[in-house]
């Protein structure tokens, strides 16, 4: 079994992720698993990271496929003995024009963005050492999207003692009320994306909360962020952010020296905490 530290960002072979894995090999001093869901992708990837010099290694990872998550985390738990930095950043979002109806745009985006990230944390958390750092890539659309529900929504997101089944149960029932066209009557916001990243925000917040709960005495921080709005394939050419500088917060979260034992648990935009 390999000594070496190990970080893996998923969804990387493109925009935000690819940008993280450039800035982890710079930076980070072990070994990055720059992940794919497609292994073609996924190469080509890495073979444009090795043109500049840099040594990713690939896995492939689909976070939609529960065996696909379960394969890297025993390649992770065999060959390494766990993972020091998880950065979740896979994601999807529907353009604004997109003509597909509503409640198949949410079914579809909560079960990658919030569904499929959950999934991947059961799995990996575990797995998790000591000094370990997990950054969930949110959006600051959760915030804008927190505030577009209803007080009674607001308030059961706000909470410290909500439970991972809770979010779970209101996640769900987000996607029933689209299917039976009530979303809005039921205190929900029109965005699906949003909700998705509300569910990712919580999530860490439940997550954090666990860890001192389970885990406390092994230093491991787990956060929230926003990357900013960044020029990729999902958020367009007129963001004013490269990617590089999107990867920044996400980044710096990932390599929170072992000295800190904040942020935790927070969300985080432009390296600097946010209120929720
Ligand atoms: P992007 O360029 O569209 O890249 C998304 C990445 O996620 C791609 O590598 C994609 O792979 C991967 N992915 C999607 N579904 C996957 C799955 N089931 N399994 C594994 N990988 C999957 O988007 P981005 O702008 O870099 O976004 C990265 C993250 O930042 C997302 O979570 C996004 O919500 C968040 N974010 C972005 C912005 C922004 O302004 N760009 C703002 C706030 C938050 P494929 O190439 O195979 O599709």
């Amino acid at each position: 079994m390999s000594s070496v530290p190990v970080a893996v960002v998923t969804g990387s072979n493109k925009g935000i992720g690819l940008a993280v894995v450039r800035a982890l090999c710079r930076q980070f001093p072990g070994d990055v698993y720059l992940t794919s869901r497609d292994p073609g992708r996924g190469q080509a990837a890495v073979a444009q990271l090795q043109q500049e010099g840099l040594r990713p290694l690939f896995h492939q990872l689909d976070i939609d496929d529960l065996q696909s998550i379960r394969a890297l985390r025993d390649f992770l738990r065999d060959k390494y003995g766990g993972i020091n930095v998880l950065v979740n950043n896979a994601g999807i979002a529907f353009k604004v024009d997109d003509p597909t109806p509503f409640a198949v745009q949410a079914e579809v985006t909560l079960k990658t963005n919030f569904f499929a990230t959950r999934n991947v944390c059961t799995e990996l958390l575990p797995l998790m050492k000591p000094y370990g750092r997990v950054v969930n890539v949110s959006s600051m659309v959760s915030c804008s999207a927190l505030r577009g529900c209803s007080q009674e929504l607001q308030q059961k997101f706000r909470s410290d003692t909500i439970t991972e089944e809770e979010l779970v149960q209101l996640m769900t029932k987000f996607v029933e009320d689209t299917k039976r066209g009530v979303h809005e009557k039921e205190g929900w916001p029109n965005t699906a994306y949003g909700v998705s990243k509300i569910g990712v925000t919580v999530l860490s917040r439940i997550q954090a909360r666990l860890l001192d709960e389970q885990r406390k005495g092994e230093h491991i921080l787990l956060n929230a962020c926003c990357p900013g709005w960044v020029r990729t394939d999902m958020a367009g050419p007129k963001a004013p952010k490269s990617p590089e500088e999107g990867a920044e917060t996400p980044v710096y979260l990932a390599l929170l020296p072992s000295s800190a034992d904040a942020p935790h648990g927070q969300f985080v935009s432009d390296k600097t905490v946010k209120p929720w």
